[in-house]
């Protein structure tokens, strides 16, 4: 089973990946982790990505397609696995349509989380999270119980520069130009369901499971 998670960013796409990974027992492939890990380790690649992502941009593809291929060529990804930020543009979908079709698969679901650009600069310019222990709130969400402080260790909480007012109007502005065009594409494949993003995160599992099956 392949699936590819859909929308903007921020709508929860990551939050689902993981509850449906956990479900299926399936891989949870999230491009922007495997860059983010990079960063933090400070590799070659790491450090080229870093200045796209700062700025909200995309990622160039020669940094990311091959990147992507290989980690689904892994035995984990026997059975399946879900993408989550991967494709985002119609040039990788098509890589990724071509390189299945090889192996005579293809994407079984696009799952489009929907959520309003309102909702979403909420959501993301709320966000802030520990730079030591990792923990995440949401300053309205899901506060701290000490303003700026992280519960579980006591550090000041960050803003991840990609979260920052101005990065995430381009964040959903390279969305909206790159991105969603993919809905038609896969809707055009017979693959498309839309789930409403803006419900609780335990009923838009419901909804995304009884798509699955
Ligand atoms: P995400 O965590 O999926 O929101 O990704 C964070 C950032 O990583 C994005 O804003 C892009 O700069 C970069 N990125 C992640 N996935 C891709 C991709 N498939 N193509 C290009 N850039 C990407």
């Amino acid at each position: 089973m392949i699936i590819v998670m859909l929308g903007a960013p921020g709508a929860g796409k990551g939050t689902q990946a993981a509850a449906i990974s956990e479900k299926y027992g399936l891989p949870h492939i999230s491009t922007g982790d495997i860059f983010r890990s990079n960063i933090k380790n400070g590799t070659e690649l790491g450090k080229k990505a870093k200045s796209y992502m700062d700025q909200g941009k995309l990622v160039p593809d020669e940094l990311t397609v091959q990147l992507l291929l290989d980690r689904v060529a892994k035995e984990d990804c026997k059975e399946g696995y879900i993408l989550d930020g991967f494709p985002r543009t119609i040039p990788q979908a098509e890589v990724l349509t071509q390189a299945l079709a090889k192996d005579g698969q293809k994407v079984d679901f696009a799952l489009n989380v929907d959520v309003p650009d309102e909702n979403i600069v909420r959501r993301m310019s709320g966000r802030r999270s520990c730079p030591k222990c990792g923990a995440s709130y949401h300053i309205e969400f899901i506060p701290p119980k000490k303003e700026g402080i992280c519960d579980v260790c006591g550090t000041a909480l960050i803003q991840r520069e990609d979260d920052k007012p101005e990065t995430v109007k381009n964040r959903l502005s390279v969305y909206h130009e790159q991105t969603q065009p993919l809905i038609a594409y896969y809707e055009k494949a017979g693959v498309l369901h839309t789930v409403d993003g803006t419900k609780d995160k335990d009923d838009v599992f419901a909804d995304i499971a009884s798509i699955l099956g």
